[in-house]
């Protein structure tokens, strides 16, 4: 029972009515297809979004393969792939729902082409945290939309990783009123790029392999990537001068580990339960070095190579949370699975903002130096 529902709470419910799971009433068969399965290897590929052993994302795509190597004693073995090396790292959903690649290592934003609604699953503008959007997907309803939306295109989605609040980004220029964000040109993805948009800008959508070089030839003024750790790991204090909080269009960005579903369904119920942990563990495991690893490379940017670290003015932030209400609502309009998505999403962030008004930002206001 446990099992059961641990793998239902990382939203592999469907499964277990299907035969890999079931077994009721079999005991003898299922005992000795066990037996069999125990001695089964399976080599998988795991295709990612980033480079490879890039801080905190390629890394975590690495922990999530060892994990699995571990804890199933060799009989999971997952080669991990950076951006490029089998595919490129914007056609991981194509390579897993073809049978490429079984698994991807990547943030469901990057889908909103095919799935619009799948720009929930990893951020929305002004929207949850890492700790509300990990208790939506596994306490509030959110894994189990998730893996509806992507059932049809044969895949499981699966959360594997937090970056926490991102930084609002690295400017060329300074930005002190609504007025500055005309004709900026700025790599941001998913829905803050279509309110950075409205705003007067121009988002450019372009993989994280691609951002210095464009900031430092000028294709772009703008770029936002994550967090310090990972944006002094790019660089990107050498070829701009402004680094602006907070990440509004990034508040708590879910990584998703994408399976191929008939892949999946090939795996002995105890592999299967293997890969969901080690998600599990690695969503965590994550956010836990973001957060560690942010602040200690935001004083190395700050007082090292001199960043000038700015605070997005509150016109600035007031602006483009009203364009981001208005964006995502008009997502929600897109079609039924998005107001499906939407609906569960805004009631879970609208009833958890009453308790961490009273929680989390009290605690915070008063917890002082
Ligand atoms: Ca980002």
């Amino acid at each position: 029972m446990k099992r059961r529902q641990f793998l239902e709470s990382a939203g592999a419910g469907a499964l277990l009515t299907g035969g890999v799971l079931s077994g009721c009433g079999k005991q003898s068969s299922e005992g000795a297809s066990q037996a069999t399965a125990s001695q089964q290897k399976f080599n998988w590929k795991m295709v990612t979004t980033w480079q490879k052993n890039f801080p905190g994302l390629g890394t975590a795509a690495n922990l999530l393969a060892q994990l699995v190597g571990e804890m199933s004693g060799g009989r999971l073995n997952i080669k991990v792939y950076g951006a490029n090396e089998l595919v490129p790292p914007l056609e991981i959903f194509d390579a897993v729902t073809g049978g490429t690649a079984e698994m991807g290592h990547t943030s469901a934003y990057y889908w909103k082409g095919k799935i619009p609604e799948a720009q929930f699953f990893s951020t929305v503008p002004f929207g949850m945290t890492a700790l509300e959007m990990n208790a939506w997907l596994y306490y509030g309803g959110g894994m189990e939309l998730w893996r509806k939306m992507y059932a049809p295109h044969g895949l499981i989605p699966v959360a594997a990783g937090n970056s926490g609040v991102q930084m609002g980004g690295w400017f060329n220029r300074e930005i002190n009123t609504v007025e500055d964000l005309q004709g900026l040109k700025m790599r941001i993805p998913g829905l803050g790029g279509e309110v950075l948009r409205r705003a007067g800008g121009t988002p450019v959508g372009m993989p994280g392999t691609e951002i210095f070089t464009s900031l430092e030839s000028g294709v772009i003024d703008a770029t936002e990537w994550v967090g310090p750790w990972n944006d002094m790991a790019k660089a990107l204090y050498k070829v701009a001068k402004y680094y602006y909080y907070p990440g509004w269009h990034e508040p708590g960005t879910t990584m998703e580990c994408m399976i191929n579903q008939a892949a999946f369904e090939t795996l002995p119920a105890d592999l299967q339960s293997i890969v969901m942990t080690a998600c599990k563990a690695v969503n965590l495991d994550m956010l836990s070095e973001f957060t560690a690893r942010n602040n200690q490379a935001l004083q190395t940017l700050v007082h090292e190579h001199n960043v000038q670290l700015r605070e997005f003015p509150k016109p600035v932030l007031d602006k483009l949370r009203a364009i981001s209400i208005e964006v995502v609502e008009e997502l929600a309009r897109e079609n039924e699975q998005a107001a499906l998505v939407y609906q569960s999403y805004r009631q879970f962030q609208q009833q958890v903002l009453a308790w961490h008004d009273i929680s989390e930002r009290a605690y915070l206001n008063v917890r002082g130096g």
